[in-house]
């Protein structure tokens, strides 16, 4: 039988740049493919056939162009590589996209093999609740996005979200929510009943929409009333931009 396979976009080493996590060391698995077109989306989310880069030397970013799909096999033995020659550097594993969700028919496979090497991060844009429940055994760390209209353009995905976080929950998790000028209180106020409804220690982090020249687009003053407002429900709300921007990074 086929072994399950999935498009890749990149595999490297890098910093954090977004959430919780910010400022560790992780592998990169970056998927292609997303079931939804936020309007701020800077990552190549289609399928196609174009090779996955792979980086060769963790963090030097001599990527190498690999036929996908790209094989468990040829990642692990990658990722063994890298805890060898450097051992200790990386945190854990980002599993990222796209919506990395969409390959879980390969993710069933792979992360328990992968989970051996490093701790799974998982990153999602918070929809796929059943697949999510098919794959939380196999996954420490959960960053989920809540989609608001005035950002990413997505309408009425408030229920998905708060079913997606009903099982996120069973693991450490943490909500990230991009705002904008345009955002309104309204909002702000329904990620923060979403996420008190389901347990109100869990981290809500505002993160304002950057350029990719890393200017901030809203005014600070308004990060703070958003701030406010939310934690009207929550114990713990954090206002994180995204650094691998300021740093020039992937
Ligand atoms: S969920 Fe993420 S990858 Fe998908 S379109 Fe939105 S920003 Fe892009």
């Amino acid at each position: 039988m086929n072994k399950p396979t999935a498009e890749l976009a990149e595999v490297f080493s890098s910093v954090q740049g977004e959430g919780m996590l910010i400022g560790l060391r992780q592998v990169f698995i970056r998927f292609r493919g997303c079931n939804l077109e936020c309007d701020y989306c800077d990552t190549q989310t289609d399928h196609t056939t174009e090779p996955c880069l792979i980086e060769q030397t963790p963090g030097r970013r001599d990527f190498v162009p690999t036929a996908n799909p790209v094989s468990l096999e040829r990642l692990t033995h990658l990722i063994e590589g890298w805890q060898r020659g450097w051992p200790g550097v990386h945190h854990s594993l980002s599993i990222t996209g796209g919506e990395p969700l969409m390959s879980h028919q390969a993710l069933i496979e792979w992360l328990p093999a992968l989970r051996n090497l490093l701790p799974v991060y998982l990153e999602t844009n918070g929809m796929m609740h059943a697949v999510l429940k098919l794959l939380i055994d196999h996954i420490d760390i959960i960053g989920m996005d809540i989609k608001i209209p005035s950002t990413s353009g997505c309408t009425d995905l408030w229920d998905d979200h708060r079913h997606f976080l009903e099982t996120a929950a069973e693991k450490e998790v943490f909500v990230k929510v991009v705002v904008g000028e345009d955002t309104e209180d309204w909002e702000i106020i329904r990620c923060g009943e979403i996420v008190s409804s389901v347990d109100e220690t869990i981290p809500l982090v505002l993160q304002p929409v950057t350029r990719a020249n890393g200017v901030i687009g809203i005014h600070p003053v308004k990060m703070l009333e958003f701030q406010e407002i939310a934690c009207r429900n929550l114990q713990e709300v954090r206002i994180i931009p995204q650094t691998h921007k300021f740093m020039g990074q992937l």
